[in-house]
């Protein structure tokens, strides 16, 4: 069995308490008996997705799932010569259902709202969150309340929302406002709050660090590397590959190297100090708008699975991360959207600063879909040329 854990003090709650952080103020955790778990549930031949890794996750009911996970793992020999680095895959969690990795952690997190009785499911989002709820909400017939920071929402993330039918809020503030008020409304509502605070929902996520595991063959890369927003993907991938360790399957885990943008690195300013906590950025922003985040609720576990991993926090610039969306689109054919890109512009820094070196192996985690920002793409390409109905015509355009 398992229980709800604090980080800071190692109180403990049970599992079906209504409780997202410790009255210490600490994060919580899931933390099972490793005692009770067989490996060999975890290491059994089966297709790759979150349930397949149930006897590592916290849900006894039948799952609420539209078969997420089990996304593709992609060799990039393109990019490695480019690199100039041996061997790197991509992670591409934008073929998750709704085309993130959310989807991860919101089936766990939304057959744990039934579980536990709940009768509303919430969350703020800076776009993905929300369009996973959404989904989610609508497949296991629960409402859902989604707080997005006005105007700063990819186009593709607000359809989905809609679409799905949540009860969608555009906030006049930013995501770390709308986390605000959507705590205090969860809090005085009895809402379920599903942002990554929720020790549940990152459970879902860590099975990012199962699969990748599984289709190396149980070993783990040398780096994973991934983007940065609220620091609850890479705390949750962190804890999927310590329990791994921890049961025995594999036998080390990967540095955790994390990557903001430059207007927005709360996280990369607290590793450059050696600092134990961030000092919020009040004004986020970035092209990245999954991680245009100032006060990562996530920060303490994100900043000690650096640490403890060995890995490392760097931001790059907006241009740095639309270059990378176009080097993984044209020469890997991998549409992503712009923060998941942050993980191949980060991953091309630390190789120019010698903290990556050429002969590891590495991971990067691409997050979420090209489509979930049509409209930061079409304003960074070409034009389609307008071409009159003739075959000169077309011609002309294509020769010329
Ligand atoms: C949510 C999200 C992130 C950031 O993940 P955190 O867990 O908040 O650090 C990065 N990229 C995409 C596409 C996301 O949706
Ligand atoms: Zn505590």
């Amino acid at each position: 069995m398992y229980v709800q854990r604090c980080i800071e003090c190692g109180r403990e709650y049970a599992p079906d308490e209504v409780v997202y952080t410790c009255e210490c103020g600490g994060l919580l955790e899931i933390a099972y008996n490793l005692d009770d778990i067989d490996p060999s549930t975890i290491t059994a031949p089966g297709r790759l997705c979150v349930w397949k890794y149930r006897s590592l996750l916290p849900v006894r009911r039948e799952p609420i799932t539209l078969l997420e996970g089990g996304t593709p793992l992609y060799r990039c020999n393109e990019l490695e010569r480019e690199l100039g680095i041996r061997e790197l895959y991509v992670k591409h969690e934008g073929m998750n259902p709704t085309g993130s990795f959310k989807d991860r952690g919101m089936t766990v997190g939304v057959s744990k709202a039934l579980e536990l009785g709940m009768k509303v499911v919430a969350c703020a989002s800076t776009g993905n969150t929300s369009a996973s709820l959404a989904i989610y909400g609508a497949r296991a017939n629960i409402p859902a309340v989604v707080l997005l920071p006005s105007g700063k929402v990819a186009l593709g993330k607000v359809a989905q929302a809609l679409m799905h039918g949540a009860k969608v809020l555009s906030i006049q503030g930013n995501f770390d406002e709308a986390l605000e008020l959507v705590r205090q409304l969860c809090e005085s509502e009895g809402f379920y709050l599903l942002n990554s605070v929720n020790p549940y929902r990152l459970e879902g996520q860590k099975t990012i660090a199962f699969e990748v595991a599984e289709a190396l063959g149980w070993h783990v890369p040398d780096c994973v590397v991934l983007p940065v927003g609220n620091a609850g993907n890479i705390s949750a991938i962190y804890k999927g590959f310590r329990e791994l360790r921890d049961l025995g399957i594999t036998e080390s885990v990967p540095k955790m190297c994390g990557i903001q943008a430059e207007g927005s690195k709360p996280i990369v300013e607290a590793f450059a100090a050696r600092a134990l906590e961030i000092a919020p950025e009040p004004t986020p922003e970035t092209v990245a708008t999954a991680i245009r985040i100032g006060n990562p609720v996530n920060a303490k576990k994100a900043l000690s699975a650096i640490y403890e991993s060995g890995g490392y926090a760097v931001d790059v610039s907006d241009e740095q991360i639309l270059a990378s969306q176009r080097a993984l689109a044209q020469r890997e054919g991998i549409g992503v959207e712009p923060a998941s890109a942050a993980s191949v512009a980060g991953l091309k820094k630390l190789l120019d600063m010698g903290v990556i070196q050429e002969d590891e192996s590495v991971v990067c985690i691409t997050t979420g879909h090209l489509l979930k920002d049509p409209e930061t793409a079409i304003a960074n390409s070409p034009p389609p040329i307008e071409v009159d109905a003739t075959i000169e015509a077309v011609k002309r355009a294509v020769f010329g």
